[in-house]
């Protein structure tokens, strides 16, 4: 059985616990992974810290050539590296295929983008003196990454880094790190020095709680949920690491009566249920309003039920699997808590599984949400939409607002002073208006309130990997 094993100054090191690793569309072990102990964190962190004198001090230019070859190994490989993330997240290959193009398109992104970074001389006019405001990079950068996007997640995190002139220390998740392994080594073929991009297998308990607390790291950058990404401030105010989290969501929609709702419904349907849920900026609270709500919701269903749940490598799939046992468990447990407390299932749930062993869970749509209901705040990962009606767009504004999370939110009328005016007010770090296009490289991404802390791609994502040091100069 294959072993997967840490990737430390461009070499494999076995580390001690092993754990299987599962098909999510069959639910049989694949493979095994061998998790990292604070031995060998301490290893992959002293790797980094060695790579980092001769990595800062390349040109932009070299950095951004090793860049370039890294995206264009990821193009070349991007079958293998696809039928890998099908296999690990249980995520249809054509969306696997897409994940991986927008790994590579990153990696092109960032090498561009490093040559704009940029220090400023303010003219203050003093007398022979100067200051000039430098730019440096942060240092060693502990990347931790979650399941659903491994790829994407990964190449957010280490293409900055290294364009900066940072190195890093990976740590996918537990249950994905295949695809992770694959680009570490293909960037050390690409020119990367070894120590430049190392990656440490193993769980969050003890393997990245180790690395979170390790004193080499000056940055964490965190992709995964609110609850680890609390820990992980907490643990990094203990050296004053600078900390990046990509956290939680619960994005809502709220579609207007004018709005053109029923040529809209495949785009909505289809950010409902991306990645079978499992994914932070998926519409999951719906706003509706009266006038058409229940024609919408009928479509709703009608869409949602037309949908295909099977094998990740099934052709015609529309949803795979959810990843793995434990979410399974709690997005049943989230629905089942909802319909305790008086919410409506429409459609889906558990008894619309299919028999099949995998981690299945069809598309639910949810209705009769009262205020209490538990399922209004918190985030399901996983493909359940809740659909509410409104009378008066500022109290669907109020009850979008009234949510710990603020990561993304959707907004739909043609009426374009309302629409700007609810922009303005909903507390979420991108809005979509009138149409749920894709996301870009150049344009930042990230959350407010318990959503995250600081942003990732675009060139504000690159700033966050470096520090600012002011010299003052007398002539
Ligand atoms: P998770 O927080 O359980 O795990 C994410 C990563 O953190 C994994 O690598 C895990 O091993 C590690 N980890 C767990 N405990 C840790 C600890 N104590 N110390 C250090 N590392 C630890 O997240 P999950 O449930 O697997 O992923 C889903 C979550 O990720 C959802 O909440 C989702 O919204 C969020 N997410 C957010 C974004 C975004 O861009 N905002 C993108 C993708 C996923």
């Amino acid at each position: 059985m294959r072993v997967y094993c840490c990737w430390i100054h461009g070499e494999e090191r076995e580390g001690l616990a092993r754990r299987p690793l599962i098909d999510p569309c069959t639910g049989d072990v694949y493979a095994e992974a061998a998790g990292a102990d604070a031995e060998m964190v301490d290893r992959a962190m002293e790797s980094a810290l060695g790579a980092l004198p001769d990595w800062r001090a390349r040109s932009v230019h070299e950095r951004a050539r090793i860049l370039r070859v890294v995206a264009q190994s990821i193009r070349s490989c991007g079958e293998r590296l696809a039928q890998l993330l099908s296999r690990e997240v249980g995520k249809p290959l054509a969306a696997a295929r897409d994940e991986v193009l927008s790994a590579a398109a990153l990696f092109e992104f960032f090498a561009e983008e490093a040559s704009r970074l940029s220090g400023r001389i303010p003219l203050l006019g003093m007398d022979r003196e100067h200051v000039m405001i430098l730019r440096e990079p942060v240092g060693v950068v502990l990347a931790i990454t979650p399941f659903n996007y491994p790829l994407s997640t990964l190449s957010a995190k280490v293409a900055p880094a290294l364009a900066a002139g940072c190195t890093v220390v990976a740590k996918p998740d537990e249950h994905t790190p295949a695809s992770t392994l694959e680009v570490a080594r293909l960037a050390v073929e690409a020119g990367l020095p070894p120590g430049a991009f190392n990656a440490i297998l193993g769980d969050g308990p003890l393997t990245g709680r180790s690395a979170v607390n390790h004193p080499i790291p000056r940055m964490v950058t965190f992709t995964g949920s609110t609850e680890v990404g609390k820990e992980i401030q907490r643990a990094c105010a203990e050296t004053v690491k600078r900390v990046v989290l990509e956290l939680g969501g619960n994005c809502p929609a709220i579609v207007c009566g004018d709005a053109p709702w029923k040529s809209l419904m495949p785009q909505l349907i289809s950010q409902c249920y991306k990645n079978s849920g499992q994914y932070c900026y998926r519409i999951s609270r719906l706003y509706v309003a009266e006038g058409i709500f229940d024609e919408f919701v009928e479509e709703l269903i009608r869409q949602s039920e037309a949908l295909r749940l099977g094998p990740a490598h099934a052709p015609g799939t529309d949803l795979g699997p959810l990843n793995n046992g434990e979410i399974l468990e709690r997005v049943e447990s989230q629905v089942r808590r909802a319909l305790s407390e008086g919410v409506r299932l429409r459609s889906g749930g558990s008894g619309a599984r299919p028999t099949t062993p995998g981690f299945y869970y069809p598309p639910t749509v949810l209705v009769d949400v009262g205020r209490r209901a538990g399922i209004r705040r918190e985030e399901v990962f996983g493909p359940v939409v809740v659909a509410m009606p409104f009378d008066d767009p500022e109290d669907a504004l109020a009850d979008a607002n009234a949510s710990p999370f603020g990561l993304a939110g959707y907004i739909f009328t043609r009426d374009l002073a309302l629409a700007l005016d609810l922009v303005g007010r909903l507390e979420v770090g991108s809005i979509w208006v009138n149409r749920i296009h894709q996301a870009y490289a150049e344009v930042p991404f990230g959350g407010m309130k318990e959503s995250g802390l600081g942003r990732e791609k675009s060139g504000y994502g690159l700033e966050e990997f470096t520090e600012l040091k002011s010299v003052y100069l007398s002539y």
